[in-house]
């Protein structure tokens, strides 16, 4: 039962189902236009719009650093500067404290 109004049987999660828009695209695409450092952790590259954005910053933010975390080679892999592959639980932290390391913030 929601909370605010009393209705039962309408709530849902706040994620992002399969086929679903995520909420705020724009607020998306303007942290992208910004970024310095694009990464891409744990996903198959095939379901958009998540999948066009290491294309967008490619595109927008030349400059910027693109890597791929994944467990394996994703779809679009070729598309990242950097790719990391193994379990996100050893290459993530990983890669996190080489970042921190190299004065990145
Ligand atoms: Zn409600």
């Amino acid at each position: 039962m929601c909370g605010h109004c009393g209705a039962r049987g309408q709530l849902r999660p706040h994620v992002v189902w399969f086929g679903e828009m995520p909420l705020r695209m724009d607020e998306i695409y303007a942290e992208l236009d910004r970024c310095t450092q694009f990464l891409s952790v744990g996903t198959s590259g095939m379901v958009y719009p998540a999948a066009g954005f290491v294309q967008h910053v490619r595109r927008h933010v030349p400059r910027a650093h693109t890597a791929e975390l994944n467990l394996k080679p994703s779809d679009g892999h070729s598309l990242f500067r950097e790719r990391v592959y193994g379990p996100a639980t050893e290459v993530v932290p990983a890669y996190v404290e080489k970042l921190l390391k190299s004065g990145w913030r």
